[in-house]
Parts: C-alpha cells; sequence; structure tokens
C-alpha cells in the first residue's frame, strides 16, 4: 500500500505529546514515524496541514445503522462500537467494515442488548426486531454469550433498564458476566431506575453505557464505580444543547466520578435523537463542564495516539482542540487505515 506522509506546523499525537513541525509517515495502514519532520524516504503522497494533526476519534456507543456512516468518517470518527443491534445484520457489516475501501468507520459490535422478558428494547420503537435478546435462566445466559463471542461480539450489552419493563434477574446477570470474562469480553450496561447501577456493581460489570442520569449515586457507590468501572459518556442526548434535569444530575454523577479518579470514554449512543455524524462538539464542551481538563478529553476522544504501530487513523483541524474544543467544529483532513477519505 501507498506511503503517505503528512506535515503539520502543530500536532497533538496523545497524553503529554503536543509536537510543533509535526510529521506522520504511514504505510499498509498503519503509522511508520511521528515526530518532529525529519526528511524520509520519497512517499507516495505527502499532505502539508495548514492547523492542527491528531489522532482520529473513537464512538463507543453507536447505533451505526441508525445513522450514515460515510458521513460519520468524514466527521473525524474513523471506529465505532454498535451497542445493540440485531446480530444478523449488524456483524456482517462489522467484517464488511474492515474492507479498507469501506465507506464507514470500523465497526465493532455487540449485537443484540441482553434482557428480561418483554424488557428494554424489545418493544422499543427505534430497535427493529431482534434488536434486545430475551435470556431464560442462567445456563440460557451462558450459551447467548458464547454465541455472540463466536459470532465476533467484542462486548456484551445488557439492559438494566427498570423504568421500562423487567430486566434479567440477579442470577441471570451474574452469569452473563461470568460468561463474558471467561471469552475475555467486557460487560457494559444500559442502567436506569433507582438500585440499578448498584445491580452492575454487584454483578461485576465493566462499564456503564451510560453516564447516570436517573438518581445522584452515593458517595460509597460513586468510588466504587471509580475502582471498578469505566463511564461511556453519552451526555449529549440529555440534553442537545439545553438545561434539563437529567443533564444536571449527569454532570453531578460524572464530576464526581471523574474527581475519583474513574476512567470516562467519549460515546454518543449515535442514532439516538439528534447526535451529529462524526465528532459531537457539544458532547466534548460537557465533558469539560464534568470537570475534564481539555487534555483529558482529547484522551477519552482518541482511538488510540499516534506512534509507531498504531492505527493510522488521523484528523487535522483548523484551531488548536487543546486550547478551544470547539476546533472539532472544523476538521480539514481525515485518515482512516492510511487512506485519505477527506481533505
Ligand atoms: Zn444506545
Amino acid at each position: 500500500m501507498a506511503r503517505l506522509s503528512i506535515r503539520a506546523s502543530k500536532a497533538w499525537f496523545g497524553p503529554g505529546r503536543v509536537v510543533e513541525d509535526a510529521q506522520v509517515v504511514t504505510e499498509d495502514g498503519a503509522i511508520t514515524y511521528a515526530g518532529v519532520a525529519t526528511p524520509i524516504e520519497a512517499a507516495d503522497r505527502e499532505i502539508a496541514v495548514d492547523g492542527f494533526l491528531m489522532p482520529a476519534a473513537a464512538d463507543r456507543h453507536v447505533h451505526i445503522e441508525l445513522s450514515d456512516p460515510s458521513a460519520v468518517l468524514a466527521g473525524g470518527v474513523t471506529a465505532v462500537r454498535d451497542l445493540a443491534w440485531p446480530p444478523d445484520r449488524i456483524f456482517p457489516l462489522a467484517d464488511l467494515s474492515e474492507l479498507p475501501t469501506f465507506e464507514g468507520p470500523l465497526i465493532r459490535a455487540a449485537g443484540p442488548m441482553l434482557t428480561g422478558r418483554d424488557g428494554y428494547p424489545t418493544r422499543a420503537s427505534w430497535a427493529p426486531p431482534g434488536t434486545g435478546r430475551e435470556v431464560d435462566g442462567s445456563e440460557d445466559a451462558g450459551a447467548i454469550v458464547a454465541g455472540l463471542a463466536a459470532a465476533g461480539a467484542t462486548a456484551i450489552k445488557v439492559s438494566l433498564n427498570a423504568e421500562a419493563g423487567p430486566t434479567p434477574s440477579d442470577g441471570e446477570l451474574a452469569a452473563l458476566c461470568e460468561s463474558a470474562h471467561d471469552a475475555s469480553l467486557p460487560v457494559t450496561v444500559h442502567a436506569q431506575g433507582e438500585g440499578q447501577v448498584e445491580r452492575a456493581l454487584g454483578a461485576g460489570v465493566d462499564e456503564l453505557a451510560h453516564t447516570p442520569w436517573t438518581h445522584r449515586l452515593s458517595e460509597d457507590v460513586i468510588a466504587m464505580l471509580a475502582a471498578r468501572m469505566r463511564i461511556v459518556s453519552t451526555l449529549d442526548i440529555l440534553s442537545f444543547g439545553r438545561d434539563t434535569p437529567a443533564i444536571r444530575t449527569a454532570l453531578d454523577n460524572l464530576r464526581r466520578f471523574h474527581d475519583a479518579g474513574g476512567t470516562v470514554i467519549y460515546g454518543t449512543d449515535l442514532g439516538n435523537g439528534a447526535v451529529p455524524a462524526g465528532i459531537d462538539t457539544r458532547e466534548l464542551l460537557l465533558l469539560r463542564e464534568a470537570g475534564l481538563s481539555n487534555e483529558d478529553v482529547l484522551a477519552a476522544l482518541i482511538r488510540a495516539p499516534l506512534e509507531v504501530d498504531a492505527p493510522a487513523d488521523l484528523i487535522a483541524l483548523r484551531g488548536d482542540p487543546v486550547r478551544d474544543l470547539r476546533a472539532f467544529d472544523d476538521v480539514r483532513l481525515v485518515v482512516r487505515a492510511g487512506r485519505v477519505v477527506r481533505g
């Protein structure tokens, strides 16, 4: 594959690594050089960026078929994780997304959301048949997880949405976690309603797919969460630019979680309401409101730092996002797997 060289007056390669007069070289979809500009062997293509170079974004909570994959990619998101869609549709699409010619981001997927009988999202209007899968006992839980692992799932998604129907029992939840961990898969939950985050903690869940927004969590729960789980942000869907009780509760929970040393990663729940395809600047500004520094926000957003052997996924912005996150409103260049898809 072609060798691509990109130079920029300024770059952020990863946490703590701001580089002036930067250069990144890619080959075969991976980075072969990232550092200060240097003479290299002839590249097949050379790009000089008038702006700021950095790693491309990953959105760890999407429903990609409810959006436009090519617009997601053009907006600077080169990798996504789909957290609930019918398996006969999402796993073939995930396979397809690995082709260099795919007009969209690399897709990883959980497959269906595992739930109780008639539980969320089996009756949700946004969810086509098969988006939710009912768990029938602990043995069934193990079989479902094994089947999803074999189908290529990269996470197990569980609904603990007690406000919209039955949820898996504590026994089923424990069995789901145990089977997932046996298959080296993380468990991510949609926790909604009083006591659901506490249930997730007790069962050994690895991640919350949303910042909890229905209740203010106790200090004890926050401390345990920060030690044991990470949180996918999805703040914008709670407000879409407005002031709402849900966003206030979520920001209060996330601020204390971050203060306690918890890990926050960027995710938007793309497909749910007016989330823009591509990097959602409102989500980033809300993360900042939750107490993350601009550099923390960048670290939560990126797929991987720019370094040798990392995926050749990068973007360029007109302005400097370490100074002002609104720079993400002006994406000038997008490269996925060494291929220029915008700019
Ligand atoms: Zn979702």
